[in-house]
């Protein structure tokens, strides 16, 4: 199997559809984030161990993520647990050069981790921090878009407040999807999906 093969599975599935995501997901090789023993198994629809008791999250629900996030050419987005780097790419992609990847990981080796899969790629729009993703990034406040793959007991408050007016935040909750709309400076709007099981907030 290839990155080309899976990409289509997704397409076939209809786990993706849109045209820039699709883009990101052939450009973006899923082999450059597994760790070494686990590269002939990076084509694989399943999350794999990268780790300090992390993953990277299985190509089915980064697809889905994504398509929900519906990032556009030139935003600004906070990615929270970037893990393997593998969806900071796949974002870094489609947000293209005039929009920029701010990405939290509470582990430095795992930032470290991300940093030295990402390279080869040569993005000039990605920043990685190391930290606790539950307080957002204030200082670079405010995101088109907020992403998370590790889950808690709900949306912190931070990433409400952190979000631009007709923002979304894609997270996990227990054990949904959360989608969630920033109608106004106070006023939100939800959508759930039931049925993932996502790494922990620490
Ligand atoms: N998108 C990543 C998923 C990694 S799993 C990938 O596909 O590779 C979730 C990640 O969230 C883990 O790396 C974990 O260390 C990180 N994490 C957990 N709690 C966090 C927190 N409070 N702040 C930032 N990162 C966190």
């Amino acid at each position: 199997m290839t990155n080309e093969d899976l990409t289509q599975k997704l397409i076939t599935e209809k786990f993706l559809t849109t045209p820039q995501i699709i883009n990101a997901f052939k450009s973006i090789d899923r082999k450059d984030f597994v760790l070494s023993e686990d590269k002939d198994r990076a084509y694989e629809d399943k999350p794999l161990s990268i780790g300090f008791g992390a993953t990277i999250s299985q190509p089915t629900t980064v697809a889905i993520m994504i398509e929900k996030l519906q990032p556009q050419e030139g935003d600004r987005i906070l990615e929270i647990g970037t893990g393997s780097g593998y969806m900071t790419g796949l974002l870094a992609k489609i947000v293209g050069e005039g929009g920029k990847i701010f990405s939290i990981e509470y582990i430095p080796e795992l930032k470290e981790f991300a940093k030295a899969n990402l390279k080869k790629y040569n993005f000039k729009n990605i920043s990685l921090f190391v930290g606790d993703g539950k307080a957002g990034l204030k200082e670079y406040a405010f995101f088109d878009k907020i992403i998370s793959s590790a889950s808690g007991d709900e949306i912190p408050k931070s990433w409400k407040e952190q979000l631009e007016i007709r923002g979304r935040v894609v997270a996990p909750v227990a054990e949904n999807l959360v989608i969630l709309d920033k109608l106004s400076k106070r006023k939100f709007k939800e959508e759930k999906i039931h049925g993932f099981i996502f790494v922990s907030l620490k």
